[in-house]
């Protein structure tokens, strides 16, 4: 849990980071274009003896950005997952005092678990950082305090319902996470899973919270969904893969929570 509030901090230095890393790469693309002008102005003035420095500068400029987006693919590579069963609801409840100290007291963190829930087959740090990364979300949506509902949920799929949710057929336990926060706009939601979409200021909102939760979950064999109205508040919904007892452990695998421009 300490990990996840880690994770939480590391979140925000990214956010700053993020800031500086764009205006780089701003300057990085105004080299490049100020230097194809000058070889454009240089053409039509028919003097060609210039070119091989414009060429050259512009050549070092695409070098260095190409150095930074591989250094930025190298990061968000890094994570793996080690799913196993993982008793989501005792999770959950491990993780309220963590999540109440970080979100502060204006707003209420508030548990309900279904009955004899199931374990799902997951990395729980990784679900630890959902967890909080969802929970901070929904305090950032909440500017005067308000409530945030953390349910676990017993979710059987037959064939129409799991393919509803584009996935297959089977058990899920549901993490539901509500709150009653600003809610999304349509065209916020449509991009809220985008990595580096954010409508946070600079340094305070990475744009990866969401991007990241949506690789988890896929990758986990589970899925994301959220429903928001202006106004009203947000629901977030991960189905998570139900672990079956006497499942084999499950190889750790290799993740690509964001997505690879390449
Ligand atoms: P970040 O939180 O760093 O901006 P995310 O990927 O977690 O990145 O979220 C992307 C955007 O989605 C946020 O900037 C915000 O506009 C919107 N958003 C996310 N969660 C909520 C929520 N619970 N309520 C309202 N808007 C939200």
């Amino acid at each position: 849990a300490e990990e996840a509030l880690h994770q939480a901090r590391k979140m925000e230095a990214i956010g700053q980071l993020t800031g500086g890393l764009a205006h780089d790469f701003n300057n990085m693309l105004a080299a490049v274009s100020g230097a194809l002008e000058l070889m454009d102005i240089r053409l039509r003035q028919n003097q060609p003896e210039h070119l091989a420095r414009y060429i050259r500068t512009a050549q070092d400029a695409t070098r260095r950005a190409a150095a930074l987006t591989h250094r930025l693919l190298a990061f968000s590579r890094r994570q793996t997952l080690a799913p196993r069963p993982t008793p989501v609801d005792e999770l959950v409840a491990g993780m309220v005092e963590l999540i109440q100290r970080t979100v502060g007291p204006q707003v209420h963190i508030l548990t309900h678990a279904q009955a004899a829930p199931w374990p799902a087959l997951v990395d729980p740090s990784q679900l630890e950082n959902a967890l909080l990364n969802l929970c901070i979300n929904a305090r950032d949506a909440m500017p005067d305090g308000g409530q945030v509902l953390i349910e676990t949920v017993n979710v059987p799929m037959d064939g129409p319902a799991a393919r509803a949710h584009d996935l297959p057929e089977g058990d899920y336990l549901l993490l539901r996470v509500t709150d009653n926060g600003v809610g999304m706009p349509a065209d916020v939601l449509d991009k809220a899973f985008d990595p580096f979409f954010t409508t946070k200021p600079l340094g305070q909102g990475t744009g990866l919270g969401l991007s990241m939760i949506y690789g988890f979950a896929r990758q986990s064999g589970g899925q994301v969904r959220i429903a928001s109205e202006v106004g009203r508040g947000t629901v977030v919904s991960i189905h998570l893969p139900r672990a079956m007892e006497g499942a084999l452990p499950v190889a750790p695998t290799d993740t690509r929570a964001m997505a690879d421009p390449a």
